[in-house]
């Protein structure tokens, strides 16, 4: 995109902080250019998740800016990276009150994860063995062991793991593509709730877990190569569409079913799925599938309209049941 790079250049060659109404600012502008000045639809945070948590992968700029300065802290722990303020800096730090920890830099042992096998500090004896220390270091060891384990350890998250894992590589090269890796890193802490997928559970009665609505955005980004029919299937999952329970509440008057069923403030549920005028619809659409499949499909609208379909082959076998005139098997 031209305008995310000409911020990442800005964001890359200036050393200075850029204040948070700056971003405001800027995302305002956007949305207003993306909504053509009218009321948004969908939230521009969740415009800003990538299309596998239900998002379009619109540029989050903070997070850009976060990623294009972090990433001079990879170029810090790169070996291959050489410049003169890195060996300023390597100056600095434990080894300038304690000459021991000088001898450890010398050997290598630049960083904490130097030290570290699957989170848990190295054995002293495997040390010994890989970086040639000495009896000597045991204590430092022990002081080091004791600082990871009740300092550090415990504020390695889940979510913050896949940051650390890059600055943790850049130890032994440099990441391809650094700024975008932080990026994603930065993006996988955030707050990935969309407020369509709790609208989904209540209206439809069911429960989607995290790992549904994951699935479910992505069939509805790789079942088609149609940008056309992608969208549209966006726009159903994301409750784009203005029902006429929104209408209602917008216009302060009863509105029907766009299908002149009877009903009024119809939800999406209703439009897409429970509208009676819509039964002959699904019904043939479930007919022509287990046709072309061969075996039978439940009617669930968590198949046939949000494309969820079951994880496991035991559910399969539960939910797809074979049909006489053609087994599974066959
Ligand atoms: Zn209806």
């Amino acid at each position: 995109m031209n305008v995310l790079s000409r911020f990442l250049y800005l964001f890359m060659s200036l050393p200075i902080v850029v204040p948070n109404s700056y971003f405001v600012t800027w995302d305002k502008l956007i949305s207003r250019f993306i909504w053509g000045g009218k009321k948004p639809r969908i939230k521009y945070k969740t415009l800003q998740l990538d299309k596998e948590h239900g998002g379009l992968a619109l540029p989050n700029l903070k997070q850009y800016y976060y990623a294009a300065q972090l990433k001079y802290i990879a170029c810090w722990c790169a070996p291959e990276i050489k410049a003169q303020w890195k060996q300023i800096e390597m100056n600095l730090g434990a080894c300038r009150t304690d000459p021991a920890f000088a001898r450890w830099r010398d050997k290598g042992l630049t960083a904490l994860c130097l030290f570290l096998e699957r989170d848990e500090i190295k054995s002293f004896e495997k040390l010994k063995s890989e970086f040639n220390l000495e009896n000597r270091d045991l204590f430092r060891y022990l002081q080091l062991r004791h600082f990871y384990n009740s300092n550090v350890k415990q504020g390695i998250t889940l979510k913050g793991k896949g940051l650390i894992t890059i600055f943790t590589e850049s130890y032994r090269h440099l990441p391809n593509k650094t700024i975008s890796r932080l990026y994603k890193g930065l993006q996988s802490q955030n707050d990935n709730s969309v407020s369509a997928k709790s609208k989904w559970e209540k209206e439809l009665n069911i429960k989607l877990s995290e790992s549904d609505w994951h699935d479910l955005c992505k069939t509805q980004q790789t079942s088609t190569r149609s940008g056309r029919w992608k969208e549209f299937g966006w726009k159903i999952i994301l409750r784009f569409f203005i029902t006429p329970q929104i209408a209602t509440k917008q216009q302060g008057k009863p509105k029907y079913c766009w299908r002149q069923c009877g009903h009024v403030n119809a939800n999406h549920s209703h439009i897409f799925w429970l509208c009676d005028k819509l039964r002959i619809f699904w019904d043939s659409v479930i007919k022509t599938i287990e046709g072309i499949m061969g075996y039978i499909i439940p009617k669930d609208p968590q198949i046939f309209l949000l494309g969820l379909l079951p994880k496991d082959s035991s559910s399969l076998h539960v939910r797809f049941v074979p049909t006489p005139h053609r087994p599974l098997t066959s």
